[in-house]
């Protein structure tokens, strides 16, 4: 028996409605599925977005958007971040990828080899992650110009942070540098620059984590659940260990199940205190975190069900990357490939 991870499309395509609502009329939302859809397969939630509206997605590797192209296709624009590299030219030129060019470099090269094809172009405005600094950006702007970019944008480095003054330095060194440039559109924002208000929507915006459910959208439908199956269940006496390291020692006759799922499918050996659901009833893990398995006390529970969620309503992927000292995205790109993929209201 397989451990199931369930993801509801359903509450994905609410997900984008609700962001895209938060926004005006002047503003499309796009749709950010790189890395596979942050984990749980874009070649399945690529199209359940587009059927819900979604007409332009972004990807992080040309390899992404060739692979998303048979998944989408013709009709859907696929960006990708990391623009213009070596060897990309088939993904541009046979799978219609438009790079998002980070440097000079890229926009020259980008203009010599695909002039006539459409492209964005990436501003650093404070992150120093990716994109043109402004006197960079000033020495190609006749070759900008000549391009007509489809897209100019930018990214905010604190978007999860309202408060933090590098959203408004950003939002204000954005549009002194986009501000002669031609492009049919300009986009600043992720999911956290959605949620800082209008200023920062511009003509489109790029959510990710909000739409898988994740913070900062405190009010996305949850997206996830991941039910691990009960290989074993034993019975401990007070004083025996249990795991790896003998890190854990039974204080009371105890039950332990036993649990196929380990670090191999990315439930982090780092995280503590976290629990498996029978149902509402949480069982806490105890001992190590082994590759395939982990052990949870089970002794409070009447009946041991067939399987155990470690993902669900009540622990979300926040909950969880909370107690494994990590963000709600990295517990999302973590998730295994041994879990057979579900998928609910496609
Ligand atoms: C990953 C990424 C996004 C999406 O960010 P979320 O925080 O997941 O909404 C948008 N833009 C860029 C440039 C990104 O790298």
């Amino acid at each position: 028996m397989q451990a199931t991870l369930t993801i509801d499309l359903g509450a994905i395509c609410d997900n984008w409605r609700a962001l895209d609502a938060l926004s005006g009329p002047g503003t499309e939302t796009a749709a950010v599925i790189k890395a596979d859809a942050y984990g749980l397969g874009a070649a399945t939630i690529g199209p359940a977005l587009a059927a819900a509206g979604v007409k332009r997605f972004f990807v992080a590797q040309a390899e992404e958007a060739v692979a998303l192209r048979a998944n989408l296709g013709a009709e859907p624009e696929i960006y990708n971040f990391s623009g213009f590299m070596a060897g990309d030219d088939e993904a541009i030129s046979k799978h219609g990828m438009i790079p998002v060019l980070n440097s000079a470099a890229q926009v020259k090269a980008f203009a010599k080899a695909h002039t006539g094809h459409a492209c964005g172009i990436q501003l650093d405005t404070g992150m120093n992650r990716l994109g043109m600094e402004a006197l960079e950006a000033t020495s190609v702007a006749h070759d900008i110009a000549a391009l007509t970019p489809d897209l100019i944008m930018s990214h905010l480095a604190c978007a999860d942070e309202p408060l933090h003054p590098m959203n408004a330095a950003q939002h204000a060194t954005f549009n002194a540098m986009s501000f002669a440039l031609p492009a049919h559109r300009k986009s600043l924002s992720a999911t956290g620059g959605i949620l800082l208000g209008a200023p920062f929507h511009y003509g489109l915006t790029r959510p990710g984590i909000g739409l898988y459910g994740g913070e900062p959208f405190k009010d996305a439908r949850p997206v996830v659940q991941l039910d691990l199956p009960v290989v074993q269940v034993r019975d401990v006496l007070p004083g025996e260990a249990v795991g790896y390291g003998a890190s854990w020692l039974a204080t009371r006759p105890s039950k332990i199940a036993t649990v196929s799922s380990g670090y191999a499918d990315g439930i982090l050996r780092a995280a503590k205190g976290f629990s498996l659901f029978a149902g509402s009833t949480p069982c806490p893990v105890v001992g190590r975190v082994s590759m395939d398995l982990l052990t949870v006390d089970v002794t409070d529970l009447n009946k041991v069900p067939p399987s155990l969620s470690l993902l669900n309503d009540t622990q979300t992927v926040d909950v969880l990357a909370e107690k494994a000292g990590t963000i709600g995205y990295e517990i999302l790109t973590s998730l295994g490939r041994r879990y057979q993929r579900r998928y609910l209201n496609s």
